[in-house]
């Protein structure tokens, strides 16, 4: 897809208005259109990259460097104890839009949100051999 389709970068640039709630030079923060919960904010680089192996290490630290802000600012307007920073990257991981985000969301005890974590264990050895 070329960065002229992506939905991302048109809000990056303006072209598709979003409810922004951070911004600087390298990074922007918004609304999550359809939230797991109220307050489920986007943060994308303004830069185009499909994937999180797409970007050079200098762009995701400008992005990163803008994290524990945005976390105080999300946890303090939502009232929430907790939340979630989740980066879907790939189609099986269930990215959707093709343009890196980071997903920041709120979390509240016994909201039902939740996720399937089924740990597994390693065979004897396996570890050594996967690292
Ligand atoms: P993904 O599944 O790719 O990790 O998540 C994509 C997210 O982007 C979804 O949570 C979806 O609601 C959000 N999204 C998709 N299109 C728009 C849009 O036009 N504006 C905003 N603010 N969010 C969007
Ligand atoms: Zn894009």
């Amino acid at each position: 897809m070329s960065t002229q389709d992506c939905i991302f970068c048109k809000i990056a640039t303006g072209q598709i208005p979003s409810q922004k709630v951070l911004e600087s030079d390298a990074a922007l923060a918004f609304l999550d259109i359809t939230p797991l919960a109220e307050g489920h904010t986007l943060l994308i680089p303004k830069r185009h990259a499909a994937r999180m192996e797409d970007m050079e290490d200098d762009e995701i630290a400008e992005v990163a460097r803008v994290l524990p802000r945005l976390t105080r600012a999300v946890l303090k307007a939502t009232g929430a104890p907790g939340l979630n920073i989740l980066q879907n990257n790939g189609r099986e991981a269930s990215q959707v839009v093709h343009h890196v985000h980071i997903h920041l969301i709120p979390r509240q005890a016994g909201d039902g949100l939740g996720f399937r974590w089924n740990a597994t264990q390693y065979a004897a050895g396996r570890i050594d051999a996967t690292r």
